[in-house]
């Protein structure tokens, strides 16, 4: 099937994915119409003065697409492509992500169109400080709650932390998660992307009788979920990751695997993957196409489309990524018997220590490094056979089964609320 340029608009696809699965758990018309609509959208243009003395506006967006089941949840992403339609699909995902993973949360995202890789730290606190001024109306420990996404970090949350509790007048860890330690963070939450990645994929592989020592694996992604899943699965599963890559391109080295600790300090000096002494050099589109055991996308959207999709030769596709296989490529992977891990499991890890975080801030007590990657573990492990069991049952990919799971609980959650008024 072809797809144009309206069928990569990530909203559309995030509606037919509701679409899909509304017929394979007979979802009533009503319900899904509710579904496919985002319930809030803030949209902020705000000035910023640059290091040079200038201002320049900004535009900002927050999504809130459904809060049935609790408050909302999802990060804040900045990246020069960000479109309105991109953050009501994150948010959308957020919420079946939440839902899947039994969090009780709805689902929301943000997004600012700003370019971080040319910005001063200055510029960029300023920006933060800012939006979170812009959004501050809208969240709250009881009604939204950002996290980190695609070029941000634990930095920009304490910025929006700070920012929050300035306004507020005392001080609000509760506000986002993914904050520094030191002010409320929790253990674990860093690496909880890419750990939860690892876990889904050691199940897919025990499931399939796939054995994952000596396992090959390629990352389109070098960032929060990408860098970590490739250092972890390498050491705990013992993996051998023969290509990474960044937005500038990748790397790969089939013959002895790349040693990831070496690949992250390089990155970190030079800024790039690309020129790691030993590798030899390959295209992110070539990096999807690798005769590998487990692929993962770890970076954008539509990157598995209907073009490049009959040329995977993955047995796992584990989406750290948020979208990034379009549902054509999804139906061509299922025919040709590849295992897809749906980015609203295979990345879950993420705001399910962020959920994590938001309990002991709530409570005020911590918990040990130890304790909260056993309880991810134990999600991770249980969401996994959940979705599985959920696919098998209705004959279906792993998406369709996991969304079965978590469109069910949202409209279940509607259905006991009832319309308002
Ligand atoms: N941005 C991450 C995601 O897409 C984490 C969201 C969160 O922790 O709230 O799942």
């Amino acid at each position: 099937m072809a797809e144009t340029g309206a069928q990569n608009n990530p909203f559309e696809i995030a509606k037919k994915q509701i679409d899909i699965v509304a017929k394979v758990i007979n979802l009533n018309d009503g319900i899904r119409e509710i579904l496919k609509a985002p319930k809030r959208e803030l949209t902020v243009n705000f000035p910023v003065r640059m290091d040079s003395g200038e201002y320049r506006v900004f535009t900002g967006y927050r999504v809130q697409y459904n809060m049935a089941r609790g408050p909302t949840k999802g990060g804040i992403r900045y990246h020069p492509q960000v479109t309105l339609d991109e953050v009501r699909a994150l948010s959308a995902w957020m919420t079946w992500k939440c839902s899947v993973m039994n969090l009780p949360y709805g689902g929301a995202k943000g997004g600012v169109i700003c370019d971080p890789k040319h910005m001063s730290k200055g510029e960029l606190e300023r920006l933060t400080r800012r939006f979170a001024s812009e959004i501050a109306p809208i969240i709250g420990p009881e009604m939204d709650v950002p996290a980190p996404d695609v070029y941000t970090d634990s930095q920009t949350m304490a910025w929006i932390m700070d920012t929050y509790s300035m306004l507020k007048g005392y001080s609000v860890p509760g506000v986002v998660t993914g904050k520094p330690i030191a002010i409320g963070g929790s253990e674990g939450r860093g690496e909880a992307t890419g750990r939860g990645c690892m876990y889904a994929i050691r199940e897919a592989a025990k499931r399939q009788g796939l054995k994952t020592k000596g396992a090959t694996v390629a990352v389109q992604g070098f960032g929060n979920a990408g860098s970590v899943v490739a250092n972890l699965a390498s050491k705990e599963l013992g993996v051998k990751v023969v290509a990474v890559s960044d937005s500038r391109g990748g790397i790969m080295n089939t013959k002895d695997g790349l040693d990831i600790a070496k690949v992250e300090a390089h990155k970190q000096k030079t800024g790039q993957v690309e020129g790691f002494p030993g590798a030899q050099k390959i295209s992110n589109e070539d990096l999807l196409k690798l005769d590998v055991d487990v692929l993962i996308p770890a970076a954008l959207e539509n990157q598995i489309t209907s073009k490049n999709a009959s040329l995977i030769k993955a047995k796992i596709v584990a989406e750290a990524a948020n979208g990034p296989t379009t549902p054509e490529a999804d139906e061509v992977l299922f025919k040709n018997h590849i295992t897809v891990l749906p980015d609203i499991l295979a990345n879950a890890g993420g705001v399910t220590v962020s959920y994590f975080e938001w309990v002991q801030d709530l409570q005020g007590y911590f918990w040990t490094e130890k304790d909260v990657n056993e309880r991810l573990e134990s999600v991770m492990s249980a969401s996994y056979r959940a979705v599985a069991d959920s696919a098998e049952k209705y004959g279906v990919n792993n998406r369709t089964g996991a969304y079965a799971i978590a469109v069910e609980r949202v409209a279940n959650a509607i259905r006991l609320r009832g319309i308002y008024p």
